[in-house]
């Protein structure tokens, strides 16, 4: 490109050997792996050497159906020939009917539709501080998250997010927030305690994706329900990584006996096209007109194809699928652990968000096995220092879990 030149060549590839060049111009907020990754098919990617990889990170639990699936590639085309973008200013059915459809299938009454989770949880904590005003006559609300949380990284949400490495250099926070540890009711007691009469919230992920692959506990979940209705305090769920089905039921909460008065669904809800929603029922759907908006928010474009994923999951029983494959992958990992006691200590997770637990006192780390994984084919991401986080594709086969046991294994065994 000559200096003159104000507008660069169309790019068309990222090439490996452009890594350096991608990193002049992209600012440097995520610590990459060098692979340039190109193509996908099913559960699989390629990169741009050609080498193929089994995926069991799904843009981080977020490719639902996998890559290139038919039924997503007919509702983009479909949809962009249509009507690709309208303002929130007029009517289009798509939003209309993924709202029908999210409610006929959840325990919520209304939807808001937005383009990530981050957004999704903002929505929400603006939701239920609006609830504490204008039901609740609280006039400095307060909402509780929990210790090692992952909400988002927008101010609010990087703030709900109970995790001190993020807060670090963006202070000040948002006012408004306070944390309890995970699954712990006596803590849970307190902290209503403390804050009796100003608590509007408690905002919680079913399972702690970001923090570790931790599953909720029932009887946790049981009290907290309790809590929240005897003082009118909402529950916040936060389903942004497990709902849409990965968690072997449609909804992580569901795995808890409990029903939430808003959750929140980002990731996995358009199968890798940016959508995110909140959803609550019918006492806490307080906003009005001028309260709260999006302009990309649920347009036709992103709705079609979450219909399309909703509707694929449906009729290819991929919920089905995410519990048989989640128990077969359980099984594998579980005999890896008797097999490597000094290195793996357990495995967790519902479905098909699973997470391989290393020793404490192993010196190997989840990035450890995710490099080496990585080396030989398969795409893994840690969930904190000492877990290595699974969340294939909903669509995964028998014999790619086989697969990738089979490289984990081997990973394992040459560290
Ligand atoms: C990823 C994630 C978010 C943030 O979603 P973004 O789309 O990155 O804003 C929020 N909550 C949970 C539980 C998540 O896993």
């Amino acid at each position: 490109m000559s200096p003159t030149t104000l507008i660069a060549e169309p790019v068309v590839n990222v090439a490996p050997d452009a890594i350096a060049e991608f990193n002049q111009y992209v600012m440097n907020t995520y610590a990459r792996f060098p692979i340039a990754l190109e193509r996908g098919e099913g559960c699989r990617v390629w990169d741009s050497n050609g080498k193929e990889y089994l995926d069991f990170v799904a843009g981080i639990a977020t490719c639902t159906l996998g890559h290139a699936h038919p039924a997503m590639v007919k509702a983009v085309t479909d949809q962009i020939n249509t009507l690709h973008h309208a303002s929130n200013l007029f009517y289009f059915a798509p939003q209309g009917q993924l709202a029908k459809w999210l409610v006929q299938n959840s325990c919520a009454d209304k939807a808001f539709f937005c383009n990530s989770g981050a957004e999704a949880n903002e929505g929400a904590i603006k939701l239920a501080r609006k609830y504490a005003h204008t039901k609740l006559g609280i006039s400095g609300p307060v909402i509780l998250t929990a210790n090692a949380s992952f909400h988002g990284r927008t101010l609010a949400t990087v703030t709900a997010t109970g995790q001190p490495k993020y807060h670090k250099n963006f202070a000040p926070l948002v006012s408004g927030f306070d944390y309890i540890p995970y699954n712990d009711t006596a803590a849970l007691e307190a902290a209503v305690a403390k804050y009796a009469g100003r608590l509007c919230a408690i905002m919680l992920e079913p399972l702690q994706g970001e923090g570790g692959v931790n599953p909720g506990d029932r009887a946790y979940f049981a009290r907290i329900r309790e809590i929240c209705d005897e003082h009118k305090i909402l529950l916040i769920i936060d389903e942004v990584q497990v709902g849409m089905g990965r968690s072997g039921k449609l909804w992580g909460y569901e795995n808890l006996g409990i029903q939430p008065d808003i959750f929140t669904s980002a990731k996995g809800l358009g199968g890798g096209i940016p959508i995110g929603a909140m959803m609550c029922k019918a006492h806490c759907d307080v906003f009005e007109p001028g309260d709260h908006a999006s302009t990309f928010g649920g347009n036709p474009f992103a709705c079609a194809v979450a219909i399309a994923v909703c509707n694929t999951m449906v009729q290819d029983n991929l919920i089905a699928n995410a519990r048989e494959r989640g128990q077969q992958l359980r099984t594998g990992l579980q005999a890896m652990c008797d097999r490597y006691p000094q290195h793996l200590a357990s495995v967790r997770g519902w479905g098909l968000i699973d997470g391989l637990v290393l020793q404490e006192s192993s010196t190997i780390q989840a990035r450890d096995v995710v490099g080496a994984a990585i080396t030989s084919g398969l795409l893994l991401v840690p969930a904190g220092v000492k877990v290595v986080r699974f969340v294939p594709p909903l669509t995964v086969s028998a014999a790619e879990v086989d697969r990738a046991l089979e490289i984990v294994d081997q990973a394992i065994a040459g560290l």
